[in-house]
């Protein structure tokens, strides 16, 4: 690995066609689109632009491969072996695919170092051990009769995903979609296919029969809503904008597509007067500029009791001010780039959002440099519950703090929105925290923590922030179908 002073160098990019039934192969029109590194706004590939044509050969292989082909009928435990040694495989080439990662994400190193790609590792060897221990019940019903369950793989599943943990998002699809004995479409974000393309070859490598994943880059409205579309598909995973999750719901609904939605969050984060400040400062600020604030849990909603309201501002200044932004393959990097110019253009007009709605921006809230998306972290006091910028997601590093004074009220405030992701809370008082950890409308509540994530635990949102979960056994059960057999006796 790099040393703090060393610029990791630039990957070669290996692959960039789509991936179908175990080869590699052009999109059928054609057509290629160019994928960029966000910090100098360079063209670094141009990827196959799959589209319905692309999806539908995808699907016919995936359907293939479960029906009649080899992934169902392994024994479970060999297809524990398979996924086990793909996440070895990963591992092996851990500091590419975080070079990867970052040259078309724009992430720091630091960052698809240390968390993401470990992540993807952990997460294929956490779901690998699943294979041989899906198993049903003896059920005692009525009469002379032996009833059992089966839980079987739900099918061919389709799989979206979206640009800001390209190679994570990933991870956390096929993991427990081929633990269940399911067949794979993925359909990377365009901003962001390379990581799951490099993924899709060492899946090969690793000796995945043919057609069990496959990968079709290209757009939502074309590739992606093929996919939804697909009569043969029996199941869609999906992660991105509430709004898309709307256009899926309705299409899927057509040919009963069993939908899982991962959406996005206006997470609370709630810090009292008795919390451990060092932590609780540090902790909210990782919350919100991590990822360049680009994180459907992203705390964006900072609640700060008064007492302490004034000197967690200065701290959470200073820090913003001596935050590190800049070259992403700079291992000393803390921030890079947002993702294209989409969002630095999205996240910049909320910044004027919140000025008109008469926020006060005390850091940032400008362009950093001249080229590349980099926004500067942004720190808004004195907003008010009804403000645009405290209701809607900007999905960037922009932080609106609030002030509160008591549990009630802050409780109340704080599950005033329609998102229900995630949320935290900073006290030393356990009751306090626990008390609050079952009133927050939220899939997920850290205390004095922030950001913790484990393949073994679930993950999803309530109201608008999701369907179903991802990871840990609640995220399996989305890819099974359980079958009751009734044997007379
Ligand atoms: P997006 O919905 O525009 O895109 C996500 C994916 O959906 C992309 O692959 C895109 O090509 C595809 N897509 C777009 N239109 C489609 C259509 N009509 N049919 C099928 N597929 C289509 O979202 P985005 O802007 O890429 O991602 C950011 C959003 O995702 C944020 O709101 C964020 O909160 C959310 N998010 C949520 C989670 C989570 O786990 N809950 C994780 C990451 C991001």
């Amino acid at each position: 690995m790099a040393t703090a002073t060393q610029v990791v160098a630039r990957p070669a990019i290996k692959q960039t066609q789509c991936f179908i039934d175990g080869k590699w192969v052009d999109a059928a029109s054609g057509k290629t689109f160019e994928t960029i590194h966000p910090a100098t706004e360079e063209v670094i590939a141009n990827v196959a632009e799959g589209d319905a044509e692309d999806i539908d050969r995808a699907v016919q292989a995936a359907r293939r491969a479960f029906d009649s082909g080899p992934w169902r009928t392994m024994d479970a435990r060999d297809r524990g072996k398979l996924m086990h040694r793909l996440a070895d495989l990963i591992e092996e080439e851990i500091e590419y695919l975080a070079a990867l990662e970052t040259l078309d994400n724009g992430k720091p190193i630091s960052d698809s170092r240390a968390a993401d790609l470990p992540l993807v590792v952990d997460c294929l060897h956490y779901y690998a051990g699943w294979c041989d221990k899906i198993q049903g019940d003896t059920i005692p019903i009525r009469g002379d009769y032996f009833c059992y369950t089966r839980r079987e793989p739900v099918g061919v599943v389709g799989q979206i995903i979206p640009w800001n943990f390209p190679a994570l998002m990933a991870a956390w699809k096929w993991g427990p979609a081929l633990a269940a004995g399911c067949t794979i479409v993925m359909k990377p974000a365009e901003q962001t296919p390379l990581t799951c393309l490099r993924m899709a070859q060492l899946a090969k490598e690793a000796g995945f029969p043919d057609g069990v994943i496959n990968v079709v880059p290209g757009f939502g409205p074309t590739a992606g809503a093929a996919l939804v579309k697909h009569p043969q598909v029996d199941k869609i995973a999906f992660t991105g904008e509430g709004t898309t999750a709307k256009i899926i719901q309705r299409e899927a609904v057509e040919t009963f597509k069993r939908v899982t939605f991962e959406l996005g969050g206006k997470s609370p984060n709630v810090v009292f007067a008795d919390a451990d400040l060092d932590a609780a400062v540090a902790g909210a600020h990782f919350a919100l500029y991590f990822n360049q604030g680009q994180c459907c849990v992203a705390g964006s909603r900072l609640y700060v009791e008064d007492d302490i309201h004034d000197e967690f501002v200065e701290r959470l200044t200073a820090m913003n001010s001596d935050y590190r932004l800049g070259d992403p393959f700079d291992p000393a990097t803390q921030q890079g780039p947002q993702v294209d110019k989409a969002q630095f253009d999205k996240v910049l007009s909320y910044v004027e959002i919140g000025k008109q709605d008469g926020a006060e921006c005390v850091t940032g809230g400008k362009r950093f440099g001249d080229r590349g998306f980099f926004v500067e972290p942004t720190l808004f006091t004195g907003v008010k519950d009804d403000m645009r910028i405290a209701r809607e997601e900007i999905f960037g590093p922009v932080m609106s703090v609030l002030k509160f004074s008591e549990v009630e009220e802050v409780a109340k405030r704080a599950n005033d929105s329609p998102f229900g992701l995630a949320a935290a809370v900073w006290t030393k008082d356990i009751s306090k925290a626990h008390r609050l950890a079952a009133e927050l409308r939220a899939g997920t509540v850290w205390v004095n923590c922030y950001d913790v994530f484990d393949a073994a635990a679930p993950f999803g949102g309530f109201k608008h922030s999701g369907v179903g979960r991802e990871k840990g056994a609640a995220g399996l059960d989305a890819y099974l179908e359980t079958k009751t057999v009734t044997v007379a006796l």
